[in-house]
C-alpha cells in the first residue's frame, strides 16, 4: 500500500509546459504528481500560450515569479543556466505543439512527460524514442486512467488463466458533450481538437480510444492485432475530415476478435468508459465510473464483484493501493475540499474576516461538538436498554 513515503532519493525538479489557468487538463498533473510530495516539486513553469496569464497564473500556485517564463524555449534555456534547474517537463499542451517541444526537451537533456495522442506520425514517435535512448531520458505518456489498480488486478487474473483464453475484446470510450457544433463555437479547447492542423490525423480516435488502447495492452500484453477495420463518422458535419465517432474492429494474431466504440457524440452518455474482456471461462469487466469495482462473471457462477483495497486481490494490485478498503476512489478530492476549507478559515481568522468565516461551510469546533453530543446520546440510550431518550 502506497502512504506518501519516499520511492526515489529526493523529489525531482519539474516544470510544466501549458497546463495553464485555462487548460482543462494541467491541475490533473498537478494533483498527480504533487499528492505524495515526495516524487516531484513544482519549480518552474511556462504555463500558458499567454505569457502574461501564464505568470500570473504560476505565481498564484505558487512557483517562483522568476521561473514563471513565457514560453517553452526561454524556459529549457534559463533552467539550464541553474543548477536546481528542472530535470523533468511535463507537456500539457494541444497536441501539434507535443513533438517540437518534447524533442527541444529532450535535446537539453530533460526528461519528458508528455500528453496523448503524442505525435502526428509513429516516425515522429520512433525519432524521438531514438533521441531519448541517445540522451539517456524517459519519455512517459499521460494516460492517467491507466494508473488505476483495479486494471493491474485485470492484467493478473489474465495471466493467470482466470477466464481462459481471451476470445473477445469489448473497448469502449465516449461521450456525449459534442452532441452539436455548440462545443467548438464555446470553447476555445475543443476548437483546436477538431483542426487538423493542432489535433493530428484524428478526432476522437486520439482523444479517446487511445486511452482505452492503451489500457488494452496493459492488461492484456500478450495481445497483438494483426489487422483492424476502422469505420468512422463525422456527425457534425464542420468536423470532417476528423470524426467524432468511430467504430473499430480487430482481430488478433491469437484468433481473438475485438470492437472499440469511441465517440462524443454519444448524446446523453458523460462516461462511457468501459472495458470487458471475454475468456472461454469468464468475463472481466471494468468502468471508469465504478473504479472501485471489477466484476468476474464465470460461466455458470454466480457474478462476483471484486472491490479495490480488498486483501484477496493480487499484490500488483495492492501495492498501489493508496485509501483501503473501505474508502473509495473520490475520498482523497473530499479531503483536499476539506483541506482547502480549513486553509481558508484559518487565512480568515488571522485577518479577522468575520464575512468569510460565517459564509464558509466546513467542519468546525461546532461540527465536532456535534459529535461528541451524538455519542453521548446514543450511549446513553443503549446503556439505557436501547430505549428512546431526549437528544440533550
Ligand atoms: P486546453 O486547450 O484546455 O489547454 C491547453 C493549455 O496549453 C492552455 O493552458 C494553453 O494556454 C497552453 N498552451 C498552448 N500552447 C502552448 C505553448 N506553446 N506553450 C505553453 N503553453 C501552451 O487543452 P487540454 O484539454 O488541457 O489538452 C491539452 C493536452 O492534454 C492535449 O494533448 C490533450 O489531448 C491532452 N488531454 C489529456 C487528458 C488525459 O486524460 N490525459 C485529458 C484532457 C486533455
Amino acid at each position: 500500500m502506497l502512504n506518501g513515503e519516499k520511492k526515489i532519493s529526493r523529489p525531482l525538479r519539474w516544470g510544466m509546459i501549458g497546463g495553464g489557468r485555462t487548460g482543462q487538463v494541467g491541475y490533473k498533473h498537478r494533483t498527480g504528481a504533487l499528492r505524495d510530495n515526495t516524487a516531484f516539486q513544482l519549480v518552474a513553469g511556462a504555463f500558458d500560450v499567454d505569457p502574461e496569464r501564464g505568470k500570473d497564473f504560476g505565481v498564484n500556485i505558487g512557483v517562483d515569479e522568476n521561473r514563471c517564463y513565457p514560453d517553452y524555449k526561454t524556459m529549457i534555456k534559463e533552467e539550464a543556466k541553474r543548477e536546481d534547474g528542472v530535470e523533468v517537463v511535463s507537456i500539457a499542451t494541444p497536441n501539434g505543439t507535443h513533438y517540437e517541444i518534447c524533442k527541444a526537451a529532450l535535446e537539453a537533456g530533460l526528461h519528458v512527460i508528455c500528453e496523448k495522442p503524442l505525435f502526428f506520425t509513429s516516425k515522429e514517435g520512433r525519432e524521438i524514442k531514438d533521441l531519448a535512448e541517445k540522451n539517456g531520458k524517459i519519455v512517459g505518456v499521460t494516460y492517467g486512467f491507466s494508473g488505476n489498480q483495479m486494471l493491474l488486478q485485470m492484467r493478473a487474473m489474465i495471466e493467470q488463466g482466470k477466464i481462459g483464453d481471451i476470445r473477445i475484446v469489448e473497448l469502449q470510450y465516449t461521450h456525449g458533450f459534442n452532441a452539436t457544433d455548440k462545443a467548438e463555437k464555446t470553447s476555445d479547447a475543443q476548437k483546436w481538437r477538431v483542426d487538423p492542423k493542432i489535433a493530428g490525423p484524428s478526432f476522437v480516435l486520439g482523444d479517446l480510444s487511445t486511452h482505452t488502447y492503451y489500457m488494452s495492452q496493459l492488461i492484456m500484453p500478450k495481445m497483438k492485432i494483426k489487422k483492424l477495420l476502422c469505420d468512422r463518422q463525422s456527425f457534425v458535419g464542420t468536423r470532417a475530415p476528423l470524426e467524432d465517432n468511430a467504430f473499430v474492429l480487430m482481430h488478433y494474431e491469437n484468433g481473438a476478435v475485438g470492437r472499440l466504440w469511441t465517440s462524443s457524440v454519444n448524446a446523453g452518455c458523460t462516461d462511457g468508459h468501459r472495458i470487458r474482456i471475454v475468456g472461454s471461462k469468464a468475463s472481466l469487466e471494468w468502468w471508469d465510473s465504478k473504479p472501485n469495482e471489477l466484476r468476474h462473471e464465470v460461466q455458470g457462477e454466480p457474478i462476483q464483484t471484486l472491490i479495490r483495497g480488498m486483501s484477496y486481490l493480487d499484490e500488483q494490485c495492492n501495492a498501489d493501493e493508496r485509501l483501503g478498503a473501505l474508502h473509495s476512489e473520490g475520498l482523497s478530492d473530499a479531503w483536499a475540499n476539506i483541506y482547502l476549507k480549513f486553509a481558508i478559515a484559518i487565512d480568515a481568522k488571522n485577518r479577522d474576516d468575520r464575512e468569510t468565516l460565517r459564509n464558509l461551510v466546513y467542519p468546525n469546533i461546532d461540527a465536532g461538538i456535534e459529535g461528541i453530543r451524538w455519542i453521548e446520546n446514543c450511549v446513553r440510550s443503549a446503556e439505557n436498554g436501547a430505549s428512546w431518550v431526549d437528544f440533550e
